[in-house]
């Protein structure tokens, strides 16, 4: 396993980066965003929708709490923000879990801390930290251009 860093200087740089990363995915892939309000998380989930073909506008599901795409060829993107969630007894009673665990989607978690115990062995975690006005350090454990 080989941790990486990226370092990105827009937001447009972080959304080609995040495209690049979706569109190599395998089905059935959770993707973990880490970081703080502000860092770039969103930002990051919209580009790999752009990356899976999503056309529709990506905001947050941050009242929500998740947002589905449908695909192209019938698969899904599943979006949550979970910053509202105060952990993983709260987040299945929605049923987080038919997310999390579908093997027809890509599922996106923003605040994956709220169920780390819930993330399955596979999940790709993603740091996303601010470092500057529009920079961003982005790093993760066997990514390609991440
Ligand atoms: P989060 O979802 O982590 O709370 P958002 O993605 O909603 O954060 O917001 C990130 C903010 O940081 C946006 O306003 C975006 O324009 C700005 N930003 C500045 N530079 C970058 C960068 N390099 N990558 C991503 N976002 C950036
Ligand atoms: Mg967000």
């Amino acid at each position: 396993m080989v941790e990486r860093q990226v370092r990105t200087n827009s937001p447009e740089e972080t959304e080609a980066l995040a495209a690049a990363f979706g569109r190599s995915l395998p089905w059935g892939t959770v993707v973990a965003l880490f970081g703080d309000l502000g860092a770039g998380k969103t930002v990051f989930a919209r580009g790999l929708a752009r990356g899976l073909g999503v056309s529709e506008a990506v905001s947050s599901p941050t009242f929500t709490l998740v947002k589905e795409y449908p695909l192209a060829d019938g698969r899904w993107l599943y979006h949550l923000d979970l910053y509202r969630v105060d952990n993983s007894e709260a987040a299945l009673a929605f049923g987080v879990d038919e997310y999390i665990f579908c093997q027809e989607a890509v599922t996106l978690l923003e605040w994956p801390e709220r169920v780390e115990d819930l993330l399955p062995p596979g999940a790709r975690r993603i740091h996303i930290r601010r470092d500057g006005e529009s920079s961003r350090l982005i790093s993760g454990t066997d990514v390609d251009g991440v």
